[in-house]
């Protein structure tokens, strides 16, 4: 055991829920990242704060604990995810199926040790494939989540697939069902999180498959400005406030 110093568990914004913080006091907040959260709270986004469990960033360098629990609730075939928002996925999938369009949640909440798993198979592959150890490592770390960096242990992230091409392959993205959710998860909450244009942010490869949920207000501008988490967290309210000066603020 021993204490985990990854307490950064609940990064960036979610720590901040938890401050006695008066209305219209700026914040400022380092990510491990370099990238800087902002935030000006009025009473309406003191309230919003409340819901902010649903930008919780993992990554390489925010980690999530290894006693991380969360309540889950089963979707699709065996999989599960945060209880909260299973609803959203289904009426997701349900959306796309009335279109004739089949997606699969394949992989959703995956355990810390599943993880170390995943890692360790993958690595063993590389070092079969004749990689010299450093390089497998850092090869595995970019294919396969590190142990505690992986957003499937958050129970928000879900790997959807086309029933027609279910591999976790690039192609993924030329399928009916992806091209759909490119232009439909943001109504349920969900982002493409690994675009193939952040890759140098997030420190993951393209990922046609992975979706995460942070909520629809947050989708919604996330995939309007195409952006990955990383950068919409530098700034939320901000780029909230630019997508509703240019009109498409719904509400
Ligand atoms: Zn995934």
């Amino acid at each position: 055991m021993g204490q985990k110093i990854s307490v950064l568990l609940l990064a960036g914004i979610l720590w901040m829920a938890a401050l006695p913080l008066e209305a219209g006091a700026a914040v400022h907040f380092v990510h491990k990242t370099g990238y800087q959260v902002r935030l000006e709270l009025d009473e309406e986004r003191r309230q919003r704060r409340l819901d902010e469990w649903r930008l919780i960033l993992v990554n390489f360098e925010n980690k999530l604990d290894e006693d991380f629990e969360v309540e889950r609730t089963k979707v699709g075939n065996n999989q599960y995810v945060d209880a909260r928002i299973a609803d959203s996925l289904n009426a997701m999938l349900a959306a796309a199926e009335e279109e004739g369009i089949t997606i699969y949640p394949i992989s959703g909440y995956r355990s810390y040790s599943r993880q170390v798993s995943l890692y360790q198979n993958k690595i063993r592959r590389l070092l079969k494939e004749g990689y010299e150890p450093v390089e497998a490592v850092e090869e595995a770390g970019t294919v396969v989540a590190v142990p505690g960096t992986s957003e499937h242990m958050t129970g928000l992230a879900v790997d959807l697939v086309d029933a027609g091409y279910t591999l976790l392959e690039e192609e993924q993205e030329n399928t009916p069902g992806y091209q759909w959710l490119l232009q439909h998860c943001m109504e349920y909450g969900f982002i493409v999180r690994y675009p193939e244009e952040k890759k140098e942010i997030t420190g993951i490869i393209y990922e046609p498959w992975h979706f995460r949920y942070v909520g629809e207000e947050h989708a919604r501008v996330i995939m309007h400005y195409g952006l990955c988490l990383e950068e919409y967290l530098e700034d939320p309210e901000g780029y909230q406030q630019q997508y509703e000066e240019e009109g498409k603020g719904f509400r």
